[in-house]
This record gives C-alpha cells, sequence and structure tokens, in this order.
C-alpha cells in the first residue's frame, strides 16, 4: 500500500475546498490559531511513518484526550468502570445534561463531557498525584518527555467551564463523583488542554491498533479483549452525535476533539491523524473528516 501518494494526492485535493466551518470559540485560546492549517500524520504497524502540511504544529487536543484516560482508568480499575458509565452512543451534544436526570446519574458513554468527568473522578480517586501521573503514562505511551498540558488553553476554559461545573455538581449529587468537584473539573480542564502535533498523536494512538501493545517498548497497556472495547467505543460514541456518519463513510475507530484534531486507528494496520482547526456543525473538523472518508475509500482499508 502507498500510503505517502494516497496522502498526498488526498492532501491536495481537499485542502483548496472551501471549508465553511468555525473554529471552536466558546474556549477563547482555541480561536487564537490559524484556521487554515492542515496536517496528516500516520504510523503504521509495518514502520511507515509519514506525514504532510501542518503536521508537525502542536494543536490542542481536547476531547481525543478522553480516549487516554479512559485507558488509564480501564488499566487501574478494570471491569468495575462499567458501573459508573455506561457504553452507549448519547445522540444528544458532548456537553449535554438532560439524559444525566433520567439515568440518575450516570453517563451514557466516557467521551460525552459527562463521563470523561467521572473518569476523571475515578482518576483521582486512584493516583497519588493525578496531574503528574497521568502526563507520565501519556508520556510513556508515546516514549516522549515533552509532552504536556497547556497552562493557557485550561485556564481559558476554566474561565468559561460553567456546564462543565454544573455536569460535575449534578452528576456529584446522584452520588457518582467521589471527590471535590472543583478537584475533578481542574482535573478535567488540564487533560483537555494537553498539546501534539499529528505525528505525535498517531504514534500515540498505534498501540490501539496493536492489540494493546506499545511497539516501542512491547509494553502491554491493555489486554487484547480491553482494547476491542476501546476500539468499539470510539467506532460508536468517538464523534458525537456524528458517529453514526463517521462509521459509515469512514469506517473506523476514532475520535475528536474541539481543537479540530481527529485520531482513527485500524486495528492491526495504522493510526493516523489529521488536523484542521475548523469544525462542521456538529463539532468535528471538517477537512479532517472529508480527508478521512476519502482516505480509508482509496485505501480500501476500513474495519468492514
Ligand atoms: N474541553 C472541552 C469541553 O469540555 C472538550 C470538548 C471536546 O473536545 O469535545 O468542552
Amino acid at each position: 500500500m502507498n500510503f505517502k501518494e494516497i496522502i498526498q494526492e488526498i492532501y491536495l485535493k481537499i485542502k483548496p475546498i472551501e471549508d465553511n466551518g468555525q473554529l471552536a470559540s466558546y474556549i477563547p485560546e482555541l480561536a487564537n490559531v490559524n484556521p487554515e492549517n492542515f496536517g496528516i500524520h500516520i504510523s503504521t504497524l509495518d514502520r511507515v511513518d509519514f506525514g504532510i502540511g501542518n503536521c508537525y504544529d502542536k494543536f490542542s487536543i481536547q476531547s481525543i484526550a478522553k480516549v487516554l484516560s479512559l485507558c488509564l482508568a480501564y488499566r487501574i480499575v478494570g471491569e468495575n468502570l462499567w458501573e459508573r458509565v455506561g457504553v452507549e452512543p448519547s445522540g444528544t451534544s458532548f456537553n449535554s445534561l438532560v439524559q444525566l436526570e433520567t439515568d440518575n446519574g450516570i453517563p451514557r458513554n466516557p467521551f460525552i463531557n459527562a463521563g470523561a468527568i467521572v473518569i476523571s473522578d475515578i482518576l483521582i480517586s486512584n493516583l497519588e498525584n493525578p496531574k503528574e501521573d497521568f502526563l507520565a503514562f501519556v508520556r510513556s505511551l508515546s516514549s516522549n518527555s515533552e509532552l504536556n498540558y497547556s497552562r493557557k488553553i485550561a485556564a481559558s476554559e476554566k474561565t468559561v467551564g460553567f456546564r462543565n461545573t454544573a455536569l460535575c455538581n449534578f452528576i456529584k449529587s446522584f452520588g457518582n463523583i467521589e471527590n471535590d468537584p472543583s478537584e475533578v473539573l481542574d482535573f478535567y480542564f488540564d487533560l483537555c488542554s494537553l498539546e501534539m502535533n499529528c505525528k505525535e498523536l498517531s504514534a500515540l494512538f498505534l498501540f490501539l491498533a496493536n492489540d494493546g501493545k506499545n511497539i516501542v517498548d512491547n509494553n502491554q497497556i491493555l489486554t487484547k479483549s480491553q482494547t476491542k472495547r476501546i476500539n468499539a467505543l470510539m467506532l460508536t460514541c468517538g464523534f458525537y452525535d456524528e458517529s453514526g456518519d463517521f462509521a459509515f463513510k469512514v469506517g473506523v475507530p476514532g475520535k475528536s476533539g474541539v481543537g479540530g484534531g481527529i485520531v482513527a486507528v485500524h486495528p492491526n494496520q495504522y493510526s493516523i491523524a489529521v488536523w484542521s482547526p475548523k469544525l462542521n456543525e456538529k463539532g468535528n473538523s471538517y477537512k479532517g473528516m472529508r480527508f478521512l472518508e476519502e482516505f480509508t475509500t482509496r485505501s480500501g482499508l476500513s474495519i468492514f
């Protein structure tokens, strides 16, 4: 498979198309990026490593970090995790409060904000130094000791995090948050502020294409069964209220974030990261979605 040629061709085709998407300005600092940025990087199990465009520029991975916090919590508490958070697509927006009332404070899945806030609570209860330990986990996955939170982005989100504060307090009222909500939110905002580039992001997620094993040091991060479940969740819940569309058009597990990044994983083949900050009306990168649709079509490499 000539990934390089396929990626180059699709990049050149998608780059000039009109993008009517919008930057995620609800977090003020996220609007301070060049909306024209467009980068892609693929990492394969056969050691193909190829990137194009702004693939070396760091960006805010936002909700993509929810996969990493989920992996760490799953590693620590195992199947008990699913008593605190569900595994169903929500069919509502990422920051919605409505279902929590009827679901007694159990979020539908770990990728909506409510679910990621409960995962943050679980990590705080189980880690000695939650922020440092989570960062160490991410760094070890990527063999990159430079990865870090963005103080600026986290601080910016804290000034406008009213909905997340409401979610956390509401869930606490049902007894599904153990710790102080301000501590949980502080950790949640930090993990959302993680920054990296497409090369780092595709490399970081490659263990999910490799039955849970890090290809650099052979460390088993998750069991094969746990890895299957994380990939299943990314396929069914990874794209807000557009997950069905992504499965339909692209056909691989993935996760997007409001910073305009998308990472997609083909089990046993590759991990690919795309970044273009303008978002479509569902909150996913407009060009990122278009690129990945063409990529799996041209390469013939979807899971279906
Ligand atoms: N930090 C963002 C929020 O809580 C994450 C949103 C996202 O990327 O989906 O609103």
